[in-house]
């Protein structure tokens, strides 16, 4: 087996702002694997807030990828999985471009895209959310308008600001007809949530993601509690086994491939939170379709969708599962998880 990895730093259409941070750039680290004569693409936007950056990643790449090919058989993930898992267990966003890449290069191998492996139903997958970041209420305006105008129905505004109600309004206004979504990235006190999911419920938002800060499991407990409106926990939530800790605590459950460390154990948190009675959601990074393209194959197993990370780069180098308005078409995945370097891109270096 033959492999690259290579650090990208890919510049954002825009700065993208969450409560916590805001970042002008995706850093990206794609690793590409070749085993007769078939490649397998991965990729992961490491975050800091989880302990992982490009540097760390790009670190230990060499030793996961040493174990894979130590495994031979691609096909054989269960053993590749735990391997990675023995290797890394705190590197999950290392494992997670591996995980990516082994299962592209093994679907890829037998000329099946990812969800017919796994007999998912392409018909099942929910429409993604566009998501609007924390900017002056005006730009957040122009963003929602745009998005709507150009078919996102369901749009995620990021609040969790010293302003929000400002912000909030100003996207109600210039998108009236989408259904609205909040994330407060662990901004709030509980308290505070309390009050902010009142005035959200009655501008009618359906989901209010992680309102409070991610050990504020009471304080989580308590909005749900006092809200009809569904509850998130995303930053409270890393790994299947964390569901039983959030489960009574909040509504659904945010699955992202970066804290669980790839596709299988998504897939496992996914059925953990089915086994709790949460429902649940697949979100992303700002990040390429080298790695969004993996996670929409998993979309059919969720009832909410924020996979909009690519849309959010100036120029991704790679292309993915296309869209149709705002749903993603599995059926046009031939092989694998669909991801392909664009050509358009013009890569040079
Ligand atoms: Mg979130």
């Amino acid at each position: 087996m033959n492999w690259t990895v290579e650090r990208r730093d890919l510049p954002l259409s825009d700065p993208f702002g969450i409560s916590r941070e805001t970042s002008e750039t995706s850093e990206t680290v794609v690793v590409e694997l070749t085993r007769d004569g078939t490649t397998g693409v991965g990729a992961v936007t490491p975050s800091a807030y989880y302990d992982e950056v490009a540097a760390s990643v790009t670190d230990v790449l060499p030793e996961l990828l040493e174990r894979v090919d130590r495994v031979g058989d691609p096909q054989n993930q269960q053993r590749i999985e735990r391997a990675l898992w023995e290797c890394a267990p705190d590197r999950p966003a290392a494992r997670m471009a591996v995980s990516i890449a082994v299962h592209d290069l093994a679907a890829r191998a037998v000329g099946l895209p990812l969800y017919r492996r796994w007999g998912l139903d392409p018909e099942a997958v929910p429409p993604t959310t566009y998501t609007v970041g924390i900017e002056p209420p005006e730009r957040m305006a122009e963003k929602a308008r745009d998005a709507a105008d150009a078919g996102f129905s369901r749009l995620k505004v990021k609040l969790g600001t010293d302003d929000d109600r400002a912000r909030f309004d100003a996207v109600r206004d210039a998108a009236p007809d989408a259904e609205l979504r909040v994330d407060a990235n662990a901004a709030w006190t509980a308290a505070e949530a309390v009050d902010a999911a009142e005035w959200l419920a009655d501008a009618g938002v359906t989901m209010l993601e992680q309102p409070v800060a991610a050990d504020d499991l009471d304080g989580l407990r308590q909005v749900t509690e006092a809200t009809d409106v569904p509850v998130a926990a995303d930053e409270s939530c890393r790994t299947a086994a964390d569901v039983p800790r959030v489960a009574d605590a909040c509504d659904i459950v945010n699955a992202k491939l970066l804290k669980c460390g790839g596709l299988r154990p998504a897939m496992r948190l996914l059925h953990a939170a089915d086994a709790h009675g949460l429902d649940s959601m697949l979100g992303c990074m700002v990040e390429s379709n080298a790695s969004i393209a993996a996670a929409v194959h998993l979309a059919p197993l969720v009832d909410y969708l924020d996979l909009d990370g690519a849309l959010l780069l100036a120029a991704d180098p790679y292309a993915g599962v296309p869209l149709d308005g705002d749903v993603f078409d599995l059926t046009a995945v031939s092989a694998g998880t669909g991801a392909r370097r664009d050509p358009s891109f013009g890569d040079s270096d």
